[in-house]
């Protein structure tokens, strides 16, 4: 009934434009299961590996048929006749015929591609959806949704040093009540950028790109939006920034080129400070470089009994990199992203690790993405209080968007909204 009886794959467009993968399991009984898998830009250098062929009459050399190739050839005979349920042991084949800790033969990609696809077919055929499958009945929680509205750094053609500037509608009652806020201050601050002769470009994650090189101006642009749609500051909506510190730290220093700022840690800190005690800013993730522990202790040290202090590039979804993060001393909250680590079972488990050291816990997109919308039913399968999936715009981000608020309508009654309600984040 449950049984693999084939794997197919195919190499597909993501948002940017960029070929990845997408993978349909058929299972004995008719069921089929589809994933695909997303890309970043600022990728953090601890990441799984994600294959590309390197052919460059292909694609700019970003070609996946290498990734199909594996998944044709050499997962599917490992995997047909395999109970589709069965997601551990999958996942734990998966990881033995690649047999390295970055997933450097196979590809993150490709074995993400086959975990996830898996999850959908068994969901499928058991008739449920799969944030039931996977969380069961208790899962009621939708998470509160980081919206990234002011994009710069690595996603924009822009000045802008820090990446994403987000609202976080805490206030809400509902994903419903969040997403239009979410969408209402969206449209609101395109009038007010139009009305400064500013662009309403739009960056990788449908947030917009303005010319500004300020973070200040940018966090202006945030708030007046914010209360020119009837909300309050701090109470309904606050703010939340991705600075990617790793794509400006050279040679020990933090190199804010649109702000002309060349700083220490200790000084970017100083700066946070600054942006913290003038704008109700709730969290900052990826303050500080991939590697730089002490300046993230410091950042800790300083912020972390006030701010939600994220690590992404920082931990890269890894249990083993989580586990360097002694008593929370260097951040409190985790980023999740399936495809830094590969397999669904694995992402469950820096959840789950990411719980059992009270970190917050935060699901989240790339900026390349595609229509799949398995992130969502993750948020709330796994009860991670937070996800991060970008502007209320484009369709590979309101895909997912729209994911949620079928999955609270689903829920009906028993649906809770997280809120800023720390116990459920
Ligand atoms: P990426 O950006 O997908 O380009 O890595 C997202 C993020 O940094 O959170
Ligand atoms: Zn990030």
């Amino acid at each position: 009934m449950f049984t693999i009886s084939n794997i197919k794959a195919v190499e597909i467009l993501d948002s940017r434009g960029n070929p990845t993968v997408e993978v349909s399991v058929t299972l004995d009984n008719g069921c089929i299961g589809i994933a695909s898998v997303p890309s970043g830009a600022s990728t953090g250098t601890y990441e799984a590996v994600e294959k590309r062929d390197g052919d460059s009459s292909r694609y700019h050399g970003k070609g996946v048929l290498q990734c199909l190739h594996f998944i044709h050839e050499k997962i599917q005979p490992t995997l047909v006749n395999l109970d589709a349920r069965n997601q551990r042991a999958i996942d734990q084949r998966l990881l033995a015929l690649d047999g390295t800790d970055n997933k450097n033969i196979l590809g993150a990609n490709t074995i993400l591609s086959v975990s996830l696809s898996v999850a959908h077919a068994a969901a499928n055929a058991q008739g449920v959806p799969l944030y039931f499958y996977l969380g069961g009945p208790m899962a009621n929680t939708l998470p509160v949704p980081l919206i990234n509205v002011l994009n710069g750094g690595a996603h924009a053609d822009n000045d802008l040093d820090i990446q994403e500037f987000m609202i976080i509608p805490h206030g809400a009652s509902s994903m419903q009540e969040a997403i239009r806020w979410g969408s209402e201050v969206y449209h609101t601050l395109k009038k007010l950028l139009k009305a400064d002769n500013l662009n309403t470009n739009v960056g990788d994650e449908g947030g917009f790109a303005p010319s500004i090189n300020s973070t200040t101006k940018a966090l202006d642009f945030l708030c007046l939006a914010i209360e020119k749609s009837g909300r309050t500051l701090g109470k309904d909506i606050s703010l939340g920034l991705d600075v990617a510190a790793s794509e400006f730290f050279k040679n020990g220093r933090y190199e804010l080129q649109g702000e002309q700022k060349s700083l220490t840690a200790p000084e970017l800190v100083d700066f946070y400070k600054n942006l913290a005690a003038t704008y109700p800013i709730i969290s900052i993730e990826d303050g500080m470089a991939e590697d730089d522990w002490d300046g993230w202790r410091c950042l800790t040290k300083n912020l972390g009994n006030i701010l939600q202090i994220v690590g992404d590039d920082l931990f890269v979804t890894n249990p083993k990199r989580l586990l360097q993060n002694h008593n929370k001393n260097a951040a409190n909250s985790i980023l999740i992203k399936p495809n830094q680590i590969g397999t669904l079972t694995e992402t469950w488990e820096t959840v789950l690790l990411g719980k059992k050291l009270s970190m917050g816990t935060i699901m989240s997109h790339r900026s390349g993405e595609t229509e799949d919308t398995t992130i969502s039913d993750l948020s709330v399968a796994f009860g991670c209080g937070q996800i991060k999936i970008g502007a209320p715009c484009r369709t590979d981000r309101t895909a997912k968007y729209n994911r949620l608020i079928n999955i609270e309508s689903q829920l009906g009654v028993t649906a809770s909204f997280a809120g800023y309600n720390k116990k459920a984040w």
